[in-house]
C-alpha cells in the first residue's frame, strides 16, 4: 500500500468506519456508488473493485462490462450523515481487459486535460460558483418548485429563512474538508450560492459532484428539495456554475497575470480565452448539457447568451474579475451551468483554452456595455456571436468541433452525442403545456 492509503487503512479502523462507498460518475455527471464494508478498505486499494459496467449510462456493451473500480486515497472523506460511520473514495475506472484506465470515465478524460497542460508547463486551478434552488417537498414528499423564502440578493435572515439550511450544508462540507469562502442568497427566490475555495481542476470537479449529493442530502434533511435545474422558473433567473480557471507554471507564477496589461491579463489568458470564444458553441452541448440549460442562456437574468469576454459587464460569456492580488488574475466563464458534468465541461474548457494557446489566437477587445441591449446591427458591426439556441443546435455545433471532439476522445464523444441527441428528439417531439394554453382553445 501507499503511504496515503495506509493512512486512510489507518483513519478508517480508528474511527470506526462500517461503510465505504466507492465512487465515480457516468457521462452525465451523476454520482453512483458501489458500497463495500470497511473491511474491504485494503483489498479495495491492492486488487480494487469489480463491477458490471453495463448499466452505466454511458459506459460499455453488456459483452465487455467488467470494470474494475481504483480508489484515489486523496478523496478520503467521511460522509457528514449516518453519524460518521460512512466514508467515500472517489475512484477511476479501469478497463479489466487491457488493465488500463477506461476511456469511458469522464475522470480520466479531465486527467487527460490536466496531462496535456502539464506538458505545455501549466498547472490549472479552477474554481466553481454552483447556484441551486431550495424548494418545498409536497405531502409525499416530492419536489415543488414553492420556495420556503422571499429572500433576494445578499438578504438577509429572517427573509432568507434558508439560512438555517444553508448553514447545515456548509458544516456538512466542511467536515468532508471543504473551505468555504462565502454563501449568500441569490438574486432570485429561493436561490443560493455557496463557493468554496479553488484547487487543481481535478480536485475541484471532485469536489462538485461531492458539492451537489452534500446540498440534496442536507436539503432533504429539512425536507427541502435542492435542485441544481439550470432554470427551474420561467422569467426569473436561472442557475449557473460560473467556473473560474487560471493557469500557473511549474515555479507558481501565475501564467494569466500581466501587472502592466489593461486588464493585468497575460498574452496566454487572452489566447487561452480566445480558444473558449472559438469553441463556446460546442464546449456549450457539454457544459449546458440539458434542454432546460437553453432556457437559463436568454437575454437579461444575468446569464450569458453572446460570444464575447468583458472585463465589467455580465452579459458577457466570459468575464474578467477584479483581482486583489496577482494570484488572483484569472477568468470567470459564466457559461456553464450545474447541470454539467464538471469533468467533462472543465476538460472542454481546458482543452479549448490551451488550443488558443497553442494558436497564439488573438483576443478582441473586451465588450463593456451592456450586451443584451445590443440590436442585431450592432452585434454584427462588433462581430459578436450567439451562444446556441437549444440543445439540438448545441450537438450539432459539437459535432463540427474537432477540438471538442478530442477533448471528450472517442468513447464518450460517441455515447454523449447519442444521449443528448435522443433527450434533444424526445423534448423536440413533446406538446407542452405552454402549447395547449396558447392553442388549444385558439385553433
Ligand atoms: N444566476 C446567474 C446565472 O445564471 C448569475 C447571477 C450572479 O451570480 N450574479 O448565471
Ligand atoms: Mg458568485
Ligand atoms: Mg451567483
Ligand atoms: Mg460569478
Amino acid at each position: 500500500l501507499s503511504a496515503k492509503a495506509q493512512a486512510v487503512v489507518d483513519e478508517i479502523e480508528e474511527k470506526e468506519v462500517d461503510f465505504l462507498r466507492l465512487q465515480f460518475t457516468d457521462i452525465l455527471g451523476t454520482v453512483k456508488n458501489v458500497a463495500v464494508p470497511a473491511t474491504q478498505a485494503e483489498k479495495a486499494f491492492t486488487e480494487g473493485i469489480y463491477f458490471d459496467g453495463s448499466s452505466i449510462e454511458g459506459f460499455v456493451r453488456i459483452q465487455e462490462s467488467d470494470m474494475r473500480l481504483k480508489p484515489d486515497p486523496e478523496t478520503f472523506a467521511i460522509l457528514p450523515w449516518r453519524d460518521g460511520r460512512s466514508a467515500r473514495l472517489i475512484c477511476d475506472v479501469i478497463n479489466t481487459s487491457t488493465g488500463k484506465p477506461f476511456e469511458g470515465d469522464p475522470r480520466y478524460v479531465l486527467k487527460q486535460a490536466i496531462k496535456r497542460a502539464n506538458e505545455m508547463g501549466y498547472k490549472i486551478n479552477a474554481a466553481p460558483e454552483p447556484e441551486f434552488f431550495l424548494f418545498e417537498e409536497d405531502e409525499e414528499g416530492r419536489a415543488t418548485t414553492k420556495t420556503n423564502d422571499a429572500g433576494g440578493y445578499f438578504d438577509l435572515a429572517p427573509k432568507d429563512l434558508a439560512s438555517d439550511v444553508r448553514r447545515d450544508i456548509i458544516y456538512g462540507l466542511e467536515s468532508m474538508g471543504f473551505e468555504i469562502e462565502a454563501s449568500h442568497h441569490e438574486v432570485a427566490e429561493g436561490q443560493h450560492e455557496i463557493n468554496f475555495e479553488y484547487d487543481d481542476a481535478l480536485t475541484t470537479a471532485d469536489n462538485v459532484g461531492t458539492f451537489r449529493t452534500v446540498v440534496r442530502a442536507i436539503a432533504a434533511q429539512h425536507d427541502l428539495h435542492a435542485t441544481f435545474m439550470p432554470k427551474p422558473i420561467a422569467r426569473i433567473n436561472g442557475s449557473g456554475m460560473h467556473t473560474h480557471l487560471s493557469l500557473f507554471t511549474e515555479d507558481g507564477e501565475n501564467a494569466f497575470h500581466d501587472e502592466d496589461d489593461e486588464f493585468n491579463l497575460s498574452e496566454t489568458a487572452k489566447q487561452f480565452t480566445a480558444g473558449i470564444l472559438e469553441h463556446a458553441p460546442a464546449i456549450t452541448a457539454v457544459s449546458n448539457p440539458t434542454v432546460n440549460s437553453y432556457k437559463r442562456l436568454v437575454p437579461g437574468y444575468e446569464a450569458p447568451v453572446y460570444v464575447a469576454w468583458s472585463d465589467r459587464n455580465r452579459s458577457a460569456l466570459i468575464r474578467k474579475p477584479a483581482a486583489r492580488v496577482p494570484a488572483a488574475s484569472r477568468i470567470e466563464a459564466r457559461f456553464p451551468d450545474p447541470s454539467c458534468n464538471p469533468y467533462l465541461a472543465f476538460a472542454a474548457l481546458i482543452h479549448a483554452g490551451l488550443n488558443g494557446i497553442e494558436r497564439g489566437l488573438e483576443c478582441d477587445d473586451p465588450v463593456r456595455e451592456n450586451i443584451y441591449e445590443f440590436d442585431e446591427a450592432k452585434r454584427e458591426e462588433y462581430g459578436i456571436e450567439t451562444l446556441p439556441a437549444n440543445l439540438g443546435e448545441a450537438i450539432d455545433a459539437l459535432q463540427e468541433d474537432e477540438v471538442v471532439q478530442d477533448a471528450l476522445g472517442e468513447h464518450i464523444y460517441e455515447k454523449f452525442v447519442e444521449a443528448k441527441s435522443q433527450e434533444y428528439d424526445e423534448f423536440r417531439v413533446d406538446v407542452s403545456q405552454w402549447e395547449l394554453d396558447k392553442y388549444l382553445e385558439k385553433f
